[in-house]
């Protein structure tokens, strides 16, 4: 059986790698930037890191690779990726054949709510939905400890579902690179806050900005982010209607608007159809490491 698990998170900008012990401790971590465009650069970049990081191990691993997209079962190929140079690649046959052995893919957004699971914010508890509030939206869902699919690869994908109940001035909302209008992450990613922020008479600002904005008692930001927190608990409404799920993990660059954890689960409750919602909202635990650790739980001890 081997003792390490190399976990890697193939991003658009940068590929991470990690290798996990038998305790699920990070020993070794390396990052390089993503050879963007260049597929086959991509699939050479993934077999130096495995074998470097194996070299300084001493030791041969499983290797888990977290993807943006996901991996066609019935094709072998990737769809749905940002980075559009994978799109309609066989990656996975090509990384095994680097690689020489058998390899397991995730989307990222799975990979992050694996994670957060296994021994992070949802450790212990039955169903775990993961979030990703970042440049985009993502979500991805983890029941027993086991990343659940589903027949379309999509389990958890609920950024290009529209913005539930929308207000005056949210309806048809803003058009999405989806090819639809209003969709959640149009309002929920950065750029959409970022927007939202703007369609309001605000200032052209980063989400960042606007955090620290309102952070300092900036009145326009700080509506800003009450406008986000109401739509958060709107969305994530919707998917505690259906998935009914113990905790619920908000990772990406939003997940640091800590706001969120109190005013999100107060205002879900008027959307949700429960007198009574114990559903929790919570940080993750592993933060920016969460993609790394994710790909590397695909494969058990
Ligand atoms: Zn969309």
């Amino acid at each position: 059986m081997t003792a390490f698990r190399i976990g890697i998170d193939l991003g658009g900008s940068k590929i991470e790698a990690a290798a996990l012990d038998q305790g699920g401790a990070m020993r070794l971590r390396r990052r390089i930037p993503t050879p963007a465009g260049d597929y086959a650069g991509t699939i050479a970049a993934i077999g130096g890191l495995v074998a470097a990081l194996e070299r300084e191990i001493g030791a041969h691993a499983s290797v888990g690779i977290g993807i943006p997209g996901t991996i066609v079962a019935a094709t072998g190929l990737v769809k749905n990726a940002n980075s559009t140079w994978l799109i309609g690649q066989p990656l996975g046959r090509d990384v095994e054949a680097a690689l020489g052995r058998p390899v397991r893919f995730a989307n990222d957004a799975n990979c992050f709510a694996l994670s957060e699971a296994s021994d992070g914010a949802g450790a212990g508890q039955g169903t775990v939905f993961g979030v990703i509030l970042g440049t985009g939206v993502g979500g991805g869902i983890a029941i027993g400890g086991r990343i659940l699919v589903g027949a379309n690869a999509i389990a958890g994908e609920w950024g290009h579902n529209p913005l539930p109940a929308p207000e005056p001035g949210e309806w048809p909302g803003p058009p999405c690179y989806c090819g639809r209008s209003g969709c959640i992450e149009t309002f929920l990613s950065g750029p959409g806050l970022a927007a939202d922020h703007r369609r309001h008479g605000g200032r052209a600002m980063e989400s960042a900005a606007i955090a620290a904005g309102a952070a300092a008692g900036d009145l326009a930001c700080l509506a800003t982010l009450d406008r986000y927190a109401e739509r958060l608990a709107r969305a994530l409404a919707g998917v505690i209607n259906i998935l009914d799920p113990d905790v619920i993990v908000l990772g990406g660059g939003l997940s640091s608007l800590v706001h969120l954890y109190e005013e999100v689960p107060r205002r879900w409750g008027r959307h949700v159809f429960s007198d009574r919602v114990v559903t929790r909202l919570l940080p993750p635990v592993h933060g920016d490491s969460s993609g790394v650790r994710g790909a590397a739980w695909l494969w058990p001890l």
